[in-house]
């Protein structure tokens, strides 16, 4: 199992990117922006349109972190779980909740690779920029499936490498020079954000990721790539 550019085991990745996240989660959403110009969110008011929360729906949003996800959804009436292994990101979020006043929302710890939730609880399941994260990316996806009802549907919105020419050069040398200095220059802290990068390089390519869907039982998955595949949405059925 890898941690940036060391191996490690794999209790070991789980503890450490649990101290990444508490290293960053004050700066996080500052930190979003700086990383991407922005973009972020619209990338996330894509996925949430694609994700189509309907009012009282219960929806699952996995590795929410500071709850940008979640606020989206609850926002069109959709009831969300927001679930992570990390207490201060999701600390940071109870904070943000209320100082926006957000109705339909709740807060738990969770791994997501052993969720506490009985089977068939959930009509979404949401994880955006968490998978990568996760020690055992296959355990993780049988647990969505198996915490959704039938008809249920798991999106999932991920960075990856591009293959787009010139771009991948751009983009390699964006995550790996600028991304940590980025990182040093706002929240004091380079090796958090290198560790994020090469995250974001070992993370399996759309095709391969989409297969790992399909191998935990999801049907009809689809891709869709936007910035010609540095980040994807994936999405599947629970039939
Ligand atoms: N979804 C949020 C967003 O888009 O702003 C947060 C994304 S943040 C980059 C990744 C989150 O994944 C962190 O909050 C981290 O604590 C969480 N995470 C990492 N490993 C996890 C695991 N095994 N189970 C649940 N959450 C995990």
């Amino acid at each position: 199992v890898s941690f940036g550019y060391e191996d490690v085991a794999p209790e070991e990745k789980t503890a450490r990117v649990s101290g990444v996240f508490s290293n960053v989660a004050s700066k996080y959403d500052i930190m979003n922006d700086a990383m991407s110009g922005g973009m972020h969110r619209l990338w996330k008011d894509q996925f949430v349109r694609r994700v189509k929360p309907q009012p009282d729906e219960a929806i699952l949003d996995m590795a929410g972190g500071t709850g940008d996800i979640a606020f989206r959804m609850a926002e069109r009436g959709a009831e969300v779980v927001v679930a992570d292994i990390n207490q201060d990101m999701l600390d940071v979020g109870i904070e943000r909740a209320m100082d926006r006043g957000l109705d339909g929302l709740s807060w738990s710890q969770q791994n997501a690779e052993t969720l506490t939730y009985p089977d068939r609880q959930f009509d979404a399941y949401t994880i955006v920029f968490g998978i990568r994260n996760v020690t055992y990316i296959d355990k993780a996806l049988r647990e969505a499936h198996r915490v959704l009802k039938y008809g249920g549907r798991f999106y999932c919105m991920e960075f990856s490498t591009t293959e787009w020419g010139g771009f991948k050069e751009v983009y390699d040398l964006y995550s790996h020079k600028i991304m940590p200095q980025i990182g040093k220059a706002v929240a004091n802290d380079e090796e958090s954000y290198r560790y994020l990068a090469e995250s974001i390089r070992r993370f399996p390519k759309p095709a391969e990721f989409e297969r790992m869907t399909r191998e935990a039982g999801f049907a009809r998955t689809k891709v869709e790539p936007i910035l010609g595949g540095a980040v994807a949405i994936h999405s599947g059925w629970k039939i």
